[in-house]
């Protein structure tokens, strides 16, 4: 699913990614956490080409197809979604025209027919529901006048109308309450299925309680410096990130 080799990343001239590696497999959900300023989210920016992001070094690839080559918006349609691409809000236009808007762009890039309004409708009328949205949030400008919790809601539901190959939840400084919380969580396991793949940065161990992710890693100083199964994130909250500074860097 998704390979990453040896990737070095910089923002503004500074060396951010450090030699990054990351291998997923359809099906997995990985949780990256680690202290403040590691990477984290400058991973999923780069990995979904956000703009003044470098690649100096390394590979990305998704199914074989080399991501760090495409252009952001191919990077959505080849299956990659990242949670925090869309936190702007949009006034003018509805929350259902968005919506409809990239999952017809994402279709098309699979070749599959783009649906009638009313189809439409009727699937982001049910995904709603799922994620405790009233229906009138569809017909709200883009995150317009949304709550932290309600953003993050709308998010979710992206996801659910999308149905990326690969989705990366960044949720480190989002202050999620514990009903945002839960929405993430059950967005998550909802949508786990054996050819679907996540990401999800956190500090919350407590999200992780719900999630149980197949693997936690921990991104320190631009790389991948642990990894485990679920019980690694109770010994980062027990033990914090110092203890990992006297250890040799795992390398490949
Ligand atoms: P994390 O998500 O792990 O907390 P980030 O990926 O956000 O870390 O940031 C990694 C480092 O990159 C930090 O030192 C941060 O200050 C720096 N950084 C991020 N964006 C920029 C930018 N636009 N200009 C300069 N430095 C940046
Ligand atoms: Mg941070
Ligand atoms: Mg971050």
């Amino acid at each position: 699913m998704l390979s990453i080799k040896n990737l070095h990343a910089s923002v503004e001239e500074k060396n951010i990614l450090k030699g990054l590696d990351l291998e997923i497999k359809p099906g997995e959900v990985h949780a990256i956490m680690g202290p403040n300023g590691a990477g984290k989210s400058t991973l999923g920016y780069v990995l979904t080409g956000r703009e003044g992001y470098s690649v100096e070094q390394g590979s990305a690839t998704l199914d074989g197809v080399d991501l760090l080559a495409l252009e952001a918006e191919e990077r959505a349609r080849a299956g990659l979604f990242l949670a925090f691409q869309y936190p702007v809000e949009i006034p003018g236009v509805s929350n259902l025209e968005f919506l409809k808007a990239s999952v017809d762009a994402v279709r098309e890039a699979r070749g599959e027919e783009s649906l009638s309004s009313k189809d439409f409708l009727k699937m982001a009328r049910e995904a709603s529901k799922k994620v405790n949205l009233p229906a009138d949030f569809l017909k709200r400008g883009v995150n317009e006048g949304f709550s932290g919790g309600e953003k993050k809601r709308n998010e979710i539901l992206q996801m659910l109308l999308l149905k990326p190959k690969l989705c990366i939840l960044d949720e480190s400084d989002s202050g999620l309450d514990i009903d945002a919380l839960q929405v993430v969580a059950e967005g998550v396991n909802s949508q786990r299925s054996p050819d679907r793949s996540f990401i999800v940065v956190t500090h919350y161990q407590r999200l992780l309680d719900y999630i149980k992710p197949d693997f936690v890693h921990v991104l320190s100083d631009g790389k991948i410096v642990k990894s485990g199964d679920y019980s690694l994130a109770h010994e980062l909250e027990s033990q914090g990130y110092a203890w990992l500074k006297d250890q040799p860097a795992a390398d490949e």
